[in-house]
């Protein structure tokens, strides 16, 4: 089968690789229907995340269920579903407490041996372990292409905004217009909020948040947080999500609230130390929060949303492409030449 695999620094190929099979009693082969390229996946072709030469990639994808092995029974041959962008086992110290992104056996799709060693979706099959959890059934009047986010960027833009403790009536600053931080804008709206700022550096993107009914600030022509300071009557956003990872954005983040608001990063930090400003935080009461998303609990009501008509992810869309192109849809990804690509077989 066709399938995109990470091969070094900025180098991904189309490979034919075997089929995958599955190995175990709670697998399910899925033939995927669509997968998108995600800012994660940067991070590994900026080789930040290390992964495996050959390693087949992608964590965000839907499809149809294929085969299941005996202990499935959550989904079954036929069932469109979503799955998750990480595996858990449901009975460890932290599923137990709800904290299933703390996995203590966790694996991730798409990152390779280090991960876990799941398959990637950035391929025409993908076996899914632990398939009762990993898996969620795609509820009619919702597509592919909609249930996909909620597997991984839409449920990460709504944990975030959450996290963020977002009121009916607050100023929302989102710190990167990426995918992660469009999800973030729509979420924040979902909780109430009055205005949403929308920081980013790339005018395309900019006006995708601005579509959306966000307020742009380009970071390139403006001090952001300065910016966002001057035009809140001198005290900033309730709340911020950062949705970058940089040391730069976090700092935006952090600067861009009010005393005794909330910032939340969702952004995965590209430094593993930085200087964190302890008094800044201490002294104006700020709570600052953030982490890897905690998916599972998200992916049914998210769907529901969707479904209903609340939410539609699928907008920020920018390129359709065939799994064959890979090379060309990560290129242009990590140029933000596109705003979100979605891969078909
Ligand atoms: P992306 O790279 O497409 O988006 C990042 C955006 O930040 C871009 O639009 C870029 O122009 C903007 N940006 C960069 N530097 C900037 C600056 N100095 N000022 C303003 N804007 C700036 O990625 P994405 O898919 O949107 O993902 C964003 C982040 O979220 C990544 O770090 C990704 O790994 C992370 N992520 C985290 C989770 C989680 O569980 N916490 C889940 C999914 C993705
Ligand atoms: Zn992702
Ligand atoms: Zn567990």
């Amino acid at each position: 089968m066709k399938a995109v695999t990470f091969q070094g620094e900025r180098e991904v190929r189309v490979d034919d690789v075997p089929k995958p099979g599955i190995q175990g009693p709670d697998e399910a082969l899925v033939r995927v229907t669509v997968s998108a390229i995600c800012g994660s996946d940067l991070h590994i072709y900026h080789v930040r995340t290390p992964v495996n030469p050959g390693a087949v990639l992608g964590h965000e994808f839907s499809g149809v269920v294929e085969e299941v092995g005996q202990h499935v029974t959550r989904v079954k041959p036929g069932d469109r579903v979503v799955a998750c962008f990480f595996s858990y086992c449901g009975h460890c110290f932290y599923c137990r407490r709800g904290w299933f992104s703390q996995c203590e056996h966790k694996g991730v799709f798409g990152h390779g041996e280090y991960f876990g060693n799941l398959g990637g979706g950035q391929a025409e099959y993908v076996v899914a372990p632990l398939a009762n959890h990993t898996l969620e059934p795609i509820p009619d009047g919702v597509s592919d292409e909609q249930a996909l986010f909620v597997g991984d960027i839409l449920a990460t833009g709504y944990f975030g905004a959450e996290r963020a403790g977002i009121e009916p009536g607050d100023t929302v600053a989102v710190v990167g217009a990426g995918p992660v931080g469009l999800m973030a804008v729509m979420s924040a709206q979902l909780f109430g909020a009055a205005q949403v700022f929308a920081v980013d550096r790339v005018d395309s993107r900019l006006e995708v948040a601005q579509g959306l009914g966000a307020t742009p600030i380009n970071g390139a022509a403006v001090h952001p947080s300065e910016h966002i300071k001057s035009v809140t009557g001198g005290y900033g956003a309730d709340r911020s999500i950062e949705c970058v990872g940089l040391p730069a954005t976090i700092e935006i983040a952090l600067h861009s609230v009010r005393h005794g608001g909330t910032v939340s990063v969702v952004g995965v930090p590209e430094a593993t130390e930085q200087d964190f400003p302890y008094m800044h935080v201490w002294f104006n009461d700020l709570t600052y929060t953030g982490g890897l998303c905690n998916v599972p609990p998200y992916m049914r009501p998210l769907l529901d949303l969707i479904k209903a008509g609340r939410l539609d992810p699928a907008v920020v869309v920018s390129h359709r492409m065939k799994v064959e192109e890979g090379e060309e849809a990560y290129r242009m990804f990590a140029e933000r030449e596109a705003t979100k690509i979605l891969l078909t077989s």
